[in-house]
């Protein structure tokens, strides 16, 4: 087998499952784009089996700490193995969760949603995306999927140098169709949605903001199908406004409490969230509760200052809204951006907005995206919810 002897102190050696372009001392065998390499340390000794893309700036993703064949044997049983993690994990329902998180679940690239008997699948690392029949063999074998689809339009292939594709990969397209959760029920669409159906990895959290909606006005910025706000409802909420800039997102969330009987206890408005709060605010309107879900921000480094200022604006114009006793609970998607430059930014605005903060709570994705110490971007979703004291 091809391979790559890695440079001492590389980050290999310090828990990550990466190697870089700086981190290779040489590479021998001729190792081809999307195959697979054996890695070894400086003095030779073996350290595992890495996917190959010399085009990308992460050259070689470890998947094994031994020798090893990404063959179709190979794909059932790491399937397997995430199958029974997730089938262990309390609370979660199994029919409807992200069964393969990439790293985390020995896959690099390979993310896969489970939607009862649909499975939406991403390759976003050429190796495995070479592999995808495979691996789409192993979904059928493992889970008797009735369908695979791929939604391989992210731009993250574009840095692995593949194109952005969407198709039928199994079975028949399955349409439209509904899963209902403890939260509300929401509409899937696997070939036409937005991301990959819904927000997986923020289910748990509609049950948190459930939890502490009753009575009260609650404003859902960037609700896309209206997780946040339809459980507010659904927990009695005064009332409940639910914004996205996306007709289609509103006409589902619409739809959604339509389903669920909240629909007239929700105010849907298609607009853009920075203007929405600005209006609000200049109007002198109240909300007793804040839910700010945006889209990540930023997708490299480099505009992380542009994105600070974002997440400043939204949170700034929020706390402005909210009367003492009122809550605020903000998420950040953004990997780039740090847990620590998120939260300067929140308490920065409530100086700027001369309110007092107190943390009420700690959100992150749901268990079925796991984080690994050693791989920093398995996490990318953390959250806040914030009381608003009165001043002392
Ligand atoms: N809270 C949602 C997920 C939000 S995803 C949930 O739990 O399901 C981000 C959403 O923000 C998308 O639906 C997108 O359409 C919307 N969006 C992006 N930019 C926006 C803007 N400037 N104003 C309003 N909505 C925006």
């Amino acid at each position: 087998m091809a391979g790559i002897i890695v440079k001492p102190r590389a980050r290999i050696f310090h828990g990550h499952e990466w190697v870089y372009a700086a981190d290779i001392l040489k590479t021998f065998g001729n190792p081809e784009p999307g195959g697979i390499v054996s890695l070894k340390d400086f003095k030779d000794r073996p350290m595992g089996t890495g996917i190959y893309n010399p085009r990308s700036q992460i050259v070689a993703r470890r998947f094994s700490r031994h020798k090893e064949e990404l063959d179709e044997d190979f794909f059932v049983r790491r399937l397997r193995r995430a199958w029974s993690r997730r089938e262990k994990m309390r609370g979660l329902d199994p029919k409807l969760c992200r069964v393969v998180w990439s790293e985390s679940d020995g896959l690099p690239g390979v993310v896969i949603d489970r939607y009862g008997p649909h499975f939406v699948l991403q390759t976003l690392t050429m190796a495995m995306d070479l592999r995808k029949q495979l691996i789409v063999d192993a979904i059928v074998e493992v889970f008797s999927a009735e369908s695979v689809v791929e939604r391989n339009d992210n731009s993250i292939r574009l840095a692995e140098d593949m194109e952005m594709v969407t198709g039928v990969l199994h079975g028949a397209v399955p349409g439209p169709f509904r899963v209902s959760t403890d939260y509300g029920s929401f509409l899937i669409d696997v070939t036409g949605g937005q991301k990959t159906g819904i927000y997986l990895d923020q289910l748990d959290n509609y049950r948190d903001a459930a939890t502490r909606a009753e009575g009260k006005r609650v404003l859902d910025c960037f609700c896309n199908q209206g997780g946040f706000a339809i459980a507010a409802a659904k927990a009695g909420a005064a009332q409940v406004t639910a914004v996205d800039v996306s007709e289609s997102a509103i006409e589902q969330a619409r739809a959604n409490a339509e389903e669920q009987g909240v629909a007239d206890r929700i105010t849907f408005v298609v607009a853009n969230v920075f203007d929405y709060l600005k209006d609000q605010e200049t109007a002198g309107t109240q909300f007793d509760m804040i839910i700010l879900d945006p889209p990540s921000f930023t997708r490299n480094k480099k505009s992380v200052p542009d994105a600070l200022r974002g997440y400043k604006e939204i949170h700034l114009r929020a706390l402005k809204m909210l009367p003492a006793g009122g809550i605020l609970s903000s998420y950040c998607c953004s990997h780039h951006v740090s847990t620590g430059e998120f939260r300067a930014i929140i308490a920065e605005a409530a100086v700027d907005a001369k309110k007092t903060l107190c943390l009420l709570a700690f959100h992150q994705q749901r268990q079925d995206h796991p984080i690994l110490t050693g791989v920093p971007e398995t996490e990318y979703l953390r959250g806040y919810t914030y009381e608003l004291l009165a001043a002392f």
